[in-house]
This record gives structure tokens, sequence and C-alpha cells, in this order.
């Protein structure tokens, strides 16, 4: 059994722990937070082990009656690999740490790609990970774009890639964050930081991206236009996106109109926290005209990154290959719409 230590018990952390526990290769060692809140109190509910993040904070979880298993140390020397999901740049920070412990680490999309041995997405270079110390799995925005990337590259060739990415200002539960009431060319520079990060899964693709802030919680939006180096009818297309276990083409008799509805489905069919794990394809909206591909796809920035961080933990410890590990977690998970 794979022990995982996960280190950062917030929207991806508590998401991760889940999917790990799920899995008949992993176990979850513990997990390590800052500080006593509602999320520290629901993973000793969960029999989640609690260690205590920053050790001059212990206490405070004793005065709220929530029992720590230890500070973080002792959690990363004894696990196999520990999942970094702290806020964006905690993670560099703790790298000494998990090098001090000799224990290889995942990290999120918020750190630097030259952090580590290799970014990460499961369908587009696996095996990179395999018996590497630091390993990012890259942002919610990134591992959608490249999903899609991934197939058509292989199947057309891909010229370029144009991405407009509507994201959402803050997740549900980040009430600092905004806009409120606007929307914003965010970042304003063009183009945004996405494409380059695309190109950290994809050394060689030309990609330029676009960002826009915009009043909601649920979900991103990317209006995607790829040039292909063939010219195949949208038809194909969607047969093809459709045969990737990753991708969930919104049949157009559903009636899915937008962020909400999916998310009310994902409720519907009994999805924890309504995940959706999947990128979020409009059916109709996959077009062609001559070698230029056209579509909308929504995805669901809480959560598309959890099977990838599962992947990443079997992919650097050379306990799967990408085909095992992918069907793994979709199977334990019950990915795929
Ligand atoms: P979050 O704020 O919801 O959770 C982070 C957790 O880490 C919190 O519980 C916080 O208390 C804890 N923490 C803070 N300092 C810590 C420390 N020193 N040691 C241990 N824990 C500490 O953040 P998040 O949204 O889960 O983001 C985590 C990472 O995942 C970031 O790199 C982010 O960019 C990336 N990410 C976030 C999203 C998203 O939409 N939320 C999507 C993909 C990737």
């Amino acid at each position: 059994m794979i022990q995982v230590a996960i280190n950062g018990y917030g929207t991806i952390g508590k998401r991760v722990a889940d999917a790990v526990r799920q899995q008949p290769d992993m176990d979850v060692l513990g997990v390590a937070k800052t500080r006593p809140n509602f999320e520290a109190e629901t993973a000793l509910e969960k029999d989640f082990a609690l260690y205590a993040a920053i050790e001059e904070r212990a206490d405070q979880f004793a005065e709220a009656g929530l029992e720590i298993a230890g500070p973080v140390e002792d959690l990363v020397d004894e696990a196999d690999i520990v999942v970094d999901a702290t806020p964006s740049g905690i993670g560099a920070q703790n790298k000494s740490m998990y090098e001090a412990h000799d224990t290889p680490a995942l990290y999120q999309g918020g750190e630097d790609a030259d952090l580590v041995d290799t970014s990460f997405n499961a369908r587009s270079n696996f095996d990179d990970a395999t018996g590497a110390d630091h390993v990012r799995v890259v942002s919610c925005n990134t591992t959608g774009l490249s999903r899609v990337i991934a197939p058509l590259r292989e199947e057309y060739g891909v010229e370029k890639v144009r991405a407009t990415l509507v994201r959402r200002g803050g997740d549900p539960g980040q009430t600092d964050r905004g806009p409120i009431n606007d929307i914003l060319p965010n970042p304003v520079t063009i183009p945004s930081h996405h494409g380059p990060d695309v190109e950290t899964i994809f050394a060689d693709l030309d990609i330029d991206t676009l960002g826009m802030k915009v009043p909601a919680t649920l979900m991103h939006m990317h209006s995607l236009n790829v040039t292909l180096e063939a010219e195949p009818d949208a038809a194909e297309v969607r047969e093809l996106l459709a045969d990737e276990s990753r991708l969930f083409i919104i049949p157009e008799r559903m009636a899915i109109d937008g962020s909400g509805k999916l998310k009310e489905y994902a409720m519907d069919v009994g999805r924890p926290r309504a995940d959706i794990w999947e990128n979020c394809i409009w059916e109709e909206s996959i077009s062609t005209v001559e070698d230029d591909l056209y579509l909308f796809q929504g995805i669901h920035q809480e959560s598309d990154v959890v099977p990838e961080n599962v992947d990443a933990i079997r992919a650097v410890l050379g306990e799967a290959d990408a085909a095992e590990s992918i069907e793994r977690t979709n199977e334990t998970m019950g990915i795929g719409l």
C-alpha cells in the first residue's frame, strides 16, 4: 500500500484525501492543517489522522478540542509520498522539508514550474514523472486544456491553439475574492500566463491564451480555437473527444445551458461535493471550418486536478503505467459522465 501524506487540507487537499482513500493501492497516512476550523473537524470525523502544519500553532487544536497526531515533519517522514496542497507559494517553502526527509512530493498549479523536475498531466505526459522527486500537477485550466489538446495532437497534429479563459472570480468559499459586479481582462496583458503553462506539458506547442475574470464561482469557461494539421469534419472530432475518459461531451438532449445546470446535474447524479472531474464540452459547440476547430468547455476548478494527483502518485512511484492508473482512478472515483 502506498502511504500518502496530504499537507494542506483545503479545497484541493480534502478532495485528494478522499480520492486517495478510495484507491485499492493507497492509504491516507494523515493530513496536515495550519489551524482548527470546520475542515479540521471534518477530517477527524472522517478518521483522517490530523497533523499540525505549524508547530507553534499546535496548541490551538487542543484548545478547540481536536486531537493532533503530531507535527507535519513526522507525517512527511513516514510517508512514501506527500501531496502538497497548500496555497500558492507555500509549496516552494515546504520543498526543503520534503527533501530533508527524502520524501518525493507533488505540488499544485499555484507553484512555479521551475520548482519541480516536471509538470504533470496524466493523459499527456505520465511517464515524465516516473522516478522524479518533485512534480507539479498543473492548474485546473492547464489540466483542462491539456486533456483536449493531447488527443487532437495525436490524431490530427496541432498547428496553433488560441484560447480565451473566462475565469470564475473565486471558489464558492472564497468570500474575499471578486469581482462582484464587473468583467475584468485578467491578466490584462496578452498572451496570459496560461499558454506558457500548457507548454510545460507540450514543449513544442504553439499556444496563445487570453484571460478574463467574471463574477462567478461555479466553474471556468474556455472558448477554444485549435488550428489542426488536417480538416476533419465536426462529427469526427466529436467522436474522437467522446472516446476520452475525462472529457464529458454534454449531449444536446440534456439541455444543459451553462455551469449552473452542470453543477445541478452533478448534484442530481450524487457526485461528492457536486464535483465534476471531467472537462465538460458542449456537443453542439464542436465545430470545424476548414482546418479550424472551435468548442466551449466548462472546467470545474475545484476538482478536475484531483484524479490527476492520484495518477501522479502512481507515476512518481512507478506503480502503474498511464493507462492502468487512469483506468483504476476513473473506476474507483466513478469518473465518466
Ligand atoms: P485553499 O486555501 O483552499 O487550501 C489550502 C490549505 O492549506 C488551507 O487549508 C490552508 O489553511 C492550508 N495551509 C496554509 N499554509 C499552510 C502550510 N504552511 N502548511 C500546510 N497547510 C497550509 O487552497 P486551494 O484552492 O486548495 O489551493 C491549493 C493549491 O492548489 C494552490 O497551488 C492552487 O493554485 C492550486 N489549485 C487550486 C484550484 C482551485 O480552484 N481552488 C484549482 C487547481 C489548483
